[in-house]
């Protein structure tokens, strides 16, 4: 098999344990996924735990395992790799995916230590976000790869730490790698819906929405009986159930040879831009009023931000808002940007 994840079938699929546990464990688990979608198997040798004590990974001995089971069954092998002394190791078991953690991307030091112990590497090599929402951090992680002739990569999508509760483990926050793709339309993006769930019920509609932005491939905690794992045990689902979202996926393409529907949509299409110049023309307009704004405060000497006003407008606009169907979150986004907006024009001499 080509391992060269642009000439991947869309969507490709990695799955696997979050752990190596026992040799067992990975040749069971490395049967089933042979009979899968999956294109190769992932297995986590070193674990980065959040708290000490917990179970770091079974170390060395599982690559002899993985590599046991790719003899065996063919299916090319995975695993995270946080420094140069993993990086040979796991290339001395033949490894042929590495993954960069996402407490690894973080710093940059240790990024740039192991982007140099992989120099000109053609295995895939593909890279978390960073625990926290930052795009630069995670572009300059990749920067740091292609950087020593790494050209096989991929950018891997597990969600965001926050300290607030939410339903997800990790907040998905899908516009940073929407951004990412902008930045590198080339490279292949993934998502890992296990670690942004944190539970198997999530997993099918983070799937399904991925499939929607157009991701190209996914990376699945899967475990031969995921409530015995050793670690991550809620989020991990069965070979069986992996098959079963696999197949439930509503694809769709980015295309309909269908003329009516193309018609159509390309007539909606210019009717979206139509009331899009439309509000770009406004704003201008209000900018415009807002510099005037701007000269009349200045001559007689009145500060530039009035909070209640600006309170009273906000309060104002989520309440028409809303008369429109417009969420509340997105008015006081939309707001707050257009009123930032007017400041500096306000400010323009
Ligand atoms: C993992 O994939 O097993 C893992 C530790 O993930 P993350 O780096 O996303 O926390
Ligand atoms: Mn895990």
């Amino acid at each position: 098999m080509d391992l060269k994840l642009s000439n991947l079938d869309r969507p490709f699929l990695l799955a696997g344990p979050c752990s190596a546990e026992t040799e067992e464990q990975v040749l069971e688990i490395a049967r089933d996924l042979k009979k899968s979608k999956a294109v190769a198997m992932r297995a986590g040798i070193w674990k980065p735990r959040t708290k000490p004590g917990s179970f770091e990974g079974v170390g060395e001995e599982g690559l002899r395992w993985l590599k046991k089971a790719k003899e065996e069954t063919g299916i090319p092998t995975a695993t995270e790799v946080a420094n140069p002394k993993h990086v040979e190791l796991a290339l001395k078991n033949d490894v042929d995916i590495l993954w960069i953690g996402a407490r690894t991307t973080v710093s940059p030091f240790n990024v740039q230590e192991i982007a140099e112990a992989l120099k000109g590497i053609e295995n895939p090599v593909l890279i978390k976000n960073p625990v926290n929402p930052d795009l630069a951090l995670w572009m300059g992680a990749i920067e740091r790869f292609k950087k020593q002739n790494i050209q096989n990569l991929g950018a891997l999508h597990r969600g965001f730490s926050a300290y607030e509760k939410s339903k997800y483990r990790n907040i998905p926050e899908w516009q940073i790698p929407l951004d990412l793709k902008s930045e590198f339309p080339d490279l292949p993006l993934l998502l890992d819906p296990s670690h942004i769930a944190g539970n198997r019920q999530l997993i099918q509609p983070l799937c399904q929405t991925a499939l929607d932005l157009n991701y190209d491939g996914f990376m699945i905690e899967t475990h031969p009986k995921p409530d015995e794992a050793w670690s991550d045990a809620k989020q991990q689902i069965t070979p069986e159930i992996l098959n079963e979202i696999m197949a439930n996926l509503n694809f769709k393409t980015n295309t309909s040879s269908n003329e009516e529907f193309g018609e159509n949509l390309a007539l909606m299409r210019d009717q979206i831009s139509d009331i899009d110049y439309k509000i770009l023309e406004s704003l201008g307009k209000r900018m415009e009023i807002a510099t005037k704004i701007g000269d009349f405060k200045r001559a007689e000497n009145v500060s530039i931000f009035q909070p209640e006003h600006w309170k009273e407008i906000l309060q104002e606009m989520l309440k028409k808002g809303s008369q429109h169907d417009l969420s509340s979150g997105f008015v006081k986004k939309f707001y707050k940007a257009i009123h930032q907006e007017s400041i500096q024009h306000q400010q323009k001499e």
